[in-house]
């Protein structure tokens, strides 16, 4: 007799995500891995130098719940200075295990069942299986190819009485496209006189090269209903380190530490005092960054010259996407796998942030490298 207890998935149509999929295909076949978004190169040496001081200074127990003080203040001073935004680091900010930890708990601390989440496809992979499990529902909005822009229209045509979040990304993954004061206009518009919380994933606020960052708490409007998300592991090349935080005003923080409590309570402790003394003796490193990865962005496309790729713009992030319309008839994920198997190069298929799989027949690139990997890539796919 079977006595397993039957366990109906509460995501039946989630799998593995692309990222994981195509870094152990890469891993299998030896491919150059530009796929997975994560640098190949060391992060600062005196961050590494803080973490190893803190481990041996004591820094092995449970930290605050919240975060440590020190590490708060910084990004309370960050937000200060880059948006003139003012957040209280005691009630305001929450430091978390990566973004993706702080973009599920602002979604679990708001949507209820039958609420709406407006998301905007091509969509990062973690924030409909987050409304899923809350109960919620997405109103996807589309972007349109080759520009990405998003549609103030259709955006307007998605709200309804039932709309609890739009989930904003600027820098965008994994298009590049970048919002402008308009977008942000524009979306004040459409919420004032609503209930509506809007939740910004700004893990790439550093990384943009056309344009200053539109930060949702750049808008004194928008930041009262907003949930601001930033990851340092973009920032100080610690993807592995898991460790971001949520800028939100008092009532919206207090939701979110009732879940942050139950879901991970405290945040690795050496970590958060060795990014507090980094950020305050090093400022200007987060500001470096955009040149940091332009100087990688234009070396990656002139390497890229001469191949049969057409490379889209790319505005922010570490993401270069690309055209293979004249190398292959391919649908994007067979052409991913060919990519990585048989020429050494993996990459992500972008349909695999189409909720409905809609294949542009679009794949994307990370340039978070060494010249010597981006340069070995292209000679790759020069050949193709
Ligand atoms: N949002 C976006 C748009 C991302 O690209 C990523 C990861 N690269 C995350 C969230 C997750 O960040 P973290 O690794 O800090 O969880
Ligand atoms: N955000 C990273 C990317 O877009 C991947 C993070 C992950 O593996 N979940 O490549």
């Amino acid at each position: 007799m079977n006595t397993r207890p039957a366990l109906p998935s509460r995501l039946p149509n989630v799998g593995t995500t692309i990222f994981t999929v195509m870094s152990r295909l890469a891993n299998e076949h030896g491919a150059l891995n530009l796929a997975q978004g994560f640098p190949d190169f060391a992060p600062p040496a005196a961050l590494l130098e803080r973490l190893t001081f803190h481990l041996h200074a004591g820094a092995n127990q449970y930290p605050p719940m919240a975060g440590v003080a020190p590490l708060r203040a910084a990004i309370a001073d960050k937000l200060q200075r880059l948006y003139g935004a003012r957040y209280d680091s005691e009630s305001e900010i929450t430091v978390t295990a990566g973004a993706t930890q702080a973009i599920f708990t602002a979604i679990a601390a708001c949507v209820r069942p039958g609420d709406e989440v407006i998301v905007f496809a091509p969509v990062y992979d973690s924030y409909i299986p987050a409304v899923t499990l809350a109960g919620g529902r997405v109103r996807v909005v589309a972007l349109a190819p080759p520009q990405f822009r998003p549609d103030w229209g259709a955006v307007a045509a998605a709200i309804n009485a039932r709309t609890r979040m739009i989930i904003v990304n600027t820098p965008h993954n994994p298009t590049g496209a970048v919002w402008m004061g308009a977008d942000m206009a524009e979306l004040a518009r459409l919420t004032r006189a609503t209930d509506i919380v809007l939740l910004g994933d700004e893990v790439y606020e550093h990384i943009i090269f056309s344009g200053r960052h539109e930060s949702l708490a750049r808008w004194p409007e928008l930041r009262e209903r907003s949930f601001v998300v930033s990851s340092f592991g973009k920032t100080y090349h610690i993807t592995g380190w898991k460790v971001a935080y949520c800028a939100a005003p008092a009532g919206l923080s207090a939701e979110f530490r009732k879940v942050h409590q139950f879901n991970v309570f405290t945040v690795h402790h050496p970590s958060q005092l060795a990014l507090a003394d980094f950020m305050t003796s090093d400022p200007g490193f987060a500001d470096g960054l955009a040149e940091f990865y332009r100087a990688k962005r234009d070396f990656f496309r002139r390497q890229m010259e001469g191949s049969r790729f057409e490379l889209l713009p790319c505005d922010g992030t570490y993401f270069q996407m690309a055209r293979y319309d004249h190398i292959s008839d391919l649908p994007d994920v067979e052409f991913a796998r060919w990519l990585t198997i048989e020429k050494g190069v993996a990459v992500i298929p972008v349909s695999a942030f189409m909720p409905d799989g809609t294949d542009h027949r679009l794949i994307r690139f990370c340039f978070a490298k060494n010249e010597a990997t981006l340069a070995a890539a292209a000679e790759r796919l020069r050949a193709v």
